[in-house]
């Protein structure tokens, strides 16, 4: 990291995005003080010969230059943790690990393609890990030398050095792009606006704004746009200059886009470009087993689009699409027995995600439940003509009970219960779908090792 020579410089939490922010800024010759809540994360840093940042000193930020804040910690909203509060105070500069990244690499300019990396940075509400791993599954197969990070894989600050002709690709949460104080990549990607960890960030507004910011002006060269949502269209309308001005590549799932720019968009499983009102390309999206359903086909269409300015053709897009694997927990099929297929979407913690899991398979058994968000899943109400029955779990279990009404539902607490009663009763061409609508901290300490007991359960379910 550049441009703290000398100078101390305080990192806040030591999860694997601090200590690597603590190692970047040693390895550029300034001196990290470090501390986060817990002891053993403490003892661990120290071990490793990092030295103390002291919060509790009367003056804990003399000589210090900046403050450099973890994404699990809140930094504005619901209020700010009280170091990040006094630094503001202060006037003291606090940022993040991607704004490290940011200033610290040099970005190119447009017309000089091959001088330095190229940064794709990607956000939204949902699909920005399957977009950011389509992107770099895609390039990958074009032979172009890739990596990834962010809030996916390794840390801003963990990449191996790149160069000419590379490309970076990465998944940007609303927590790292409110606080990072750089914000510059070539391609800037927003997939889509749903209403999710607004108690973070004072509200939509707040929560939209966050996720602008990597838009903002003298921002990126390329933007490609969700416009399913009234916030992704008004972000368009910014950043295009009118008519066939191909800065901004819209994007849709369901929308025909043959208006004057540059779009990508779905219909009736079919992904089409076009350009100054003619259709340029066409990939039929049906039979691509990686990315099933609508909510895929919008990611496969942003990933198309964010890799189009870089001079990919559309068939080579189209073989890498094919020879995508899929996420693990999202929309993953874990197994299909006696016709039934058990789909694994652990990662459907919230409302909007979970409807677009409801959306992608005829008749489902829906296993749901855990810890549910502010304002529950009433808003699931259209989306239920697909659940032949609900098995409801963890904490929520009642309350979605309650809000489903009339859908067939029964409590079992469980994932090992629900499960079995789900087995016990899915008939041949249905789907058991995990797809909670809630948060994991209630059962399990994440999401990933609550998919994994539902895959490890239907592996051991018996043949037959
Ligand atoms: P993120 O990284 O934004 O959380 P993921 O790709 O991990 O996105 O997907 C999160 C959840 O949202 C999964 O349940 C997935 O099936 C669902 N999902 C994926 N893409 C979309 C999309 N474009 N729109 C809505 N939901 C999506």
């Amino acid at each position: 990291v550049r441009g703290f020579e000398g100078h101390k410089v305080a990192v806040l939490g030591l999860g694997r995005s601090g200590l690597a922010a603590a190692r970047a800024l040693a390895a550029g010759g300034a001196e990290p003080l470090v501390w986060d809540d817990s002891p053993e994360a403490r003892d661990r840093a120290e071990a490793a010969g990092f030295a103390p940042f002291v919060p509790t000193r009367a003056r804990p930020f003399e000589g210090v230059a900046a403050l450099i804040v973890s994404p699990g910690i809140p930094h504005l909203y619901p209020r700010p943790n009280p170091i990040v509060a006094r630094a503001l105070a202060e006037g003291i500069p606090v940022d993040n690990d991607i704004g490290l990244f940011f200033r610290s690499w040099a970005t190119p300019d447009w017309d000089n393609f091959d001088a330095a990396p190229r940064v794709i940075a990607v956000t939204g509400s949902n699909g920005k890990s399957t977009t950011t791993a389509l992107i770099h599954h895609i390039l990958e197969v074009a032979g172009k030398p890739v990596q990834m990070a962010g809030n996916i894989g390794r840390g801003v600050l963990d990449l191996e050095p790149a160069g000419d002709g590379d490309v970076v690709v990465l998944e940007l949460s609303s927590y790292q792009t409110e606080l990072a104080r750089a914000l510059t990549p070539d391609i800037a990607v927003f997939t889509n606006l749903s209403p999710d960890h607004l108690d973070r960030h004072g509200g939509i507004g707040g929560y939209f704004a966050a996720k602008r910011r990597l838009f903002a002006e003298g921002g990126p060269d390329r933007a490609v746009i969700g416009v399913d949502e009234t916030e992704g269209r008004f972000l368009a309308n910014q950043i295009g200059a009118g008519p066939g001005d191909d800065r901004v590549i819209r994007v849709s799932s369901g929308q025909k886009l043959d208006g004057p720019g540059w779009s990508v968009f779905a219909r009736k499983g079919f992904l089409a470009e076009w350009r100054k009102g003619r259709q340029v390309a066409s990939i039929d999206l049906r039979e691509i087993a990686g990315l099933p359903g609508a909510h895929n086909h919008q990611n496969a269409c942003a990933a198309y689009a964010a890799v189009r300015p870089l001079g990919l053709a559309p068939k080579l897009i189209e073989q890498a699409l094919h020879s995508f694997a899929g996420l693990p927990h999202r929309s993953q099929l874990v197994r299909e027995r006696n016709g039934v297929r058990y789909v694994n979407d652990s990662k459907a913690t919230n409302v909007d995600s979970a409807a677009k899991a409801l959306q992608a398979f005829p008749r489902i058994r829906w296993i749901a439940g855990g810890l549910g968000k502010d304002g529950g899943i009433a808003d699931l109400a259209p989306y239920l003509g697909s659940v032949a029955k609900a098995y409801l779990i963890g904490h929520s279990a009642r309350d979605f009970a309650l809000q489903i009404g009339d859908t067939p539902h029964e409590i079992c607490e469980t994932m090992a219960q629900a499960v079995e009663r789900a087995a016990a009763e899915a008939e041949p061409g249905e789907t058991v779908l995990l797809a909670p609508a809630a948060a994991s901290f209630d059962q399990y300490p994440n999401f990933e090792k609550r998919g994994e007991d539902f895959t490890a359960l239907v592996q051991a379910l018996p043949d037959g």
